[in-house]
């Protein structure tokens, strides 16, 4: 079905490793030669999607269901330039995303330095470049995930490379991975502010599972523009009202929250969400990865108005301040592709 009439949407918040369609992954996996666990395109399809029939115990679930494979087939430069150049013209086709941040972790796509980190990101730079040249109403960015898995060393190098690539489309930063002990957010505070000289934009998760100390650290003390998720703070009414000062933007990504038993049902969705309208917190809707979801951005936007926890105006202000958090800048609406 053609989008065209669909007003021009932007998400900020999505992950290449759960962003691409299952039929070219299936493609990708087999032209390069990696031996899948299943023989049947369904049964894979069904391996690296979650509808609603299904229920993640958490992120490490998740992360070890569904992104350890995606991230094996994404991982070379070939399959990079591919993903990046689908999910982008996707989002046009689909949703008429006019704008769209792709953000992904390098270092999860090298089959742990085999490969080689600068080609990687340059066959990503290269196929969301193809695709704005295809579809130049699209005005896209990639950010750049280090990760909380990887060392404060690791991911200096990762740092490094995303501010070498910042005039070729590496748009921001940010900090992603499921909970480890081993990780800390003050370790890292020096990479995000070398990030921040070297002006890329700062987005991080934190937040999304019960972890409010850290969300207060980072608000505090990295400030970052956006915040991935951030779904703690609605327990905190000071830090709600310093990420208003701030000017912070949370992207929220609910269907993923539900699936990930990170928020328990939709009631609790509900009064997340009222929570952060009720006290000014500015947000933003995503998918999170659209295809592992099997959700979009226009989905997400029915499902906040069918279960009645947003209307139609909060969410067209939503989006308005998606268009104005994102960290790439959109094209006159009109224009073809040259940049202003
Ligand atoms: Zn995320």
């Amino acid at each position: 079905m053609s989008q065209r009439t669909t007003t021009p949407r932007a998400e900020l918040h999505t992950h290449l490793g759960g962003a691409v369609d299952p039929v070219i992954m299936w493609t990708i996996a087999h032209r390069q030669g990696i031996r899948l666990p299943v023989k049947d395109y369904w049964d894979f399809e069904d391996m690296i999607t979650m509808g609603p029939d299904k229920k993640n115990e958490g992120l490490d679930d998740m992360d070890k269901k569904y992104y350890h494979l995606t991230e094996l087939i994404q991982s070379s430069p070939e399959a990079m330039e591919e993903a990046v150049h689908s999910v982008i013209g996707g989002g046009y086709r689909k949703c008429n995303l006019v704008l769209q941040e792709l953000r992904f972790s390098p270092m999860k796509r090298n089959r742990t330095g085999e490969r080689d980190l600068d080609f990687i990101m340059l066959a990503a730079l290269w196929g969301m470049r193809r695709a704005t040249i295809e579809y130049p109403q699209v005005s896209a960015g990639l950010i750049i995930a280090l990760d909380r898995t990887f060392t404060p060393a690791q991911n200096a190098i990762t740092l490094e490379k995303a501010i070498r690539y910042k005039a070729d489309g590496i748009v921001g930063v940010d900090i992603l991975g499921p909970d480890r002990d081993t990780f800390s957010m003050e370790d890292h505070a020096p990479l995000l502010s070398r990030a921040r000289k070297a002006g890329l934009g700062l987005t991080v998760h934190a937040g999304e599972t019960g972890n409010v100390e850290e969300l207060r650290y980072v608000v505090r003390h990295i400030r970052p523009e956006r915040i991935g998720h951030g779904l703690a703070a609605v327990r905190d009414t000071k830090l709600m009202k310093d990420m208003v000062k701030q000017g912070i933007v949370l992207e929220l990504c609910p269907t993923s929250n539900l699936r990930n038993s990170v928020v328990k049902d939709v009631e609790e969705l509900r009064t997340i969400i009222r929570t952060f309208v009720d006290n000014g917190v500015k947000f933003t809707i995503n998918t999170d990865g659209p295809e592992m979801y099997k959700t979009s951005v226009l989905k997400e936007e029915e499902f906040l108005l069918a279960n009645d926890i947003m209307n139609e105006a909060e969410l067209a202000r939503c989006m308005h301040w998606a268009f104005e958090a994102a960290f790439v800048k959109r094209k006159e609406s009109g224009k073809t592709g040259k940049k202003k």
